[in-house]
């Protein structure tokens, strides 16, 4: 979806909820859209919000941040560091995505696809547990840090050969 779209999509969402978007809200969301792959710290965000709109304060940026993540526009992770950070929930999405942190480089997919409803079944049926969300984050190796890791391991088996 384009930003132009879904900035216009989030206002109707805000205004439904009664919350008017100030020009620092609507910078504060703008940057969100821009950069929708990353999960960025509120300090990140500042950053680029400041120069949209020079005019505004962490505080303001925080709060909005607050207000989005309470209207579910927004999802608080955060990851390896502990550094909270600000994701952006998928158009319609009921439940959160899931991510995939390389532990080689630092790397961060996203799964949209849910893939989840089994489990979250038997978690209801066994434990009577309504689910109404999840963050769910698998640790591991991305497929070009595996590739890396094979070249490098067949170059030392090269040099081993070669001596
Ligand atoms: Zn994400
Ligand atoms: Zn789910
Ligand atoms: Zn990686």
């Amino acid at each position: 979806m384009n930003t132009a779209l879904a900035l216009k999509k989030t206002k109707k969402q805000l205004h439904e909820s009664g919350f008017k978007l100030t020009p620092q809200r609507e910078a504060t969301l703008l940057v969100l859209l821009e950069n929708e792959k990353d999960h960025m710290s509120a300090e990140e965000i500042y950053f680029l919000v400041k120069q949209k709109n020079s005019e505004i304060g962490l505080a303001t940026v925080y709060r909005t941040l607050e207000i989005l993540t309470d209207l579910k526009i927004v999802d608080k992770v955060s990851f390896n560091d502990g550094l909270a950070r600000y994701d952006l929930r998928k158009e319609g999405a009921q439940h959160f995505h899931h991510h995939l942190l390389c532990l080689e480089c630092g790397n961060i997919e996203e799964v949209e696809e849910d893939l989840l409803l089994g489990v979250e079944q038997i978690v209801e049926e066994r434990f009577h547990f309504l689910v109404k969300d999840h963050r769910l984050t698998f640790h591991g190796i991305c497929q070009d840090c595996q590739q890396k890791q094979a070249a490098a391991k067949l170059a030392a088996k090269t040099q081993e050969a070669s001596v």
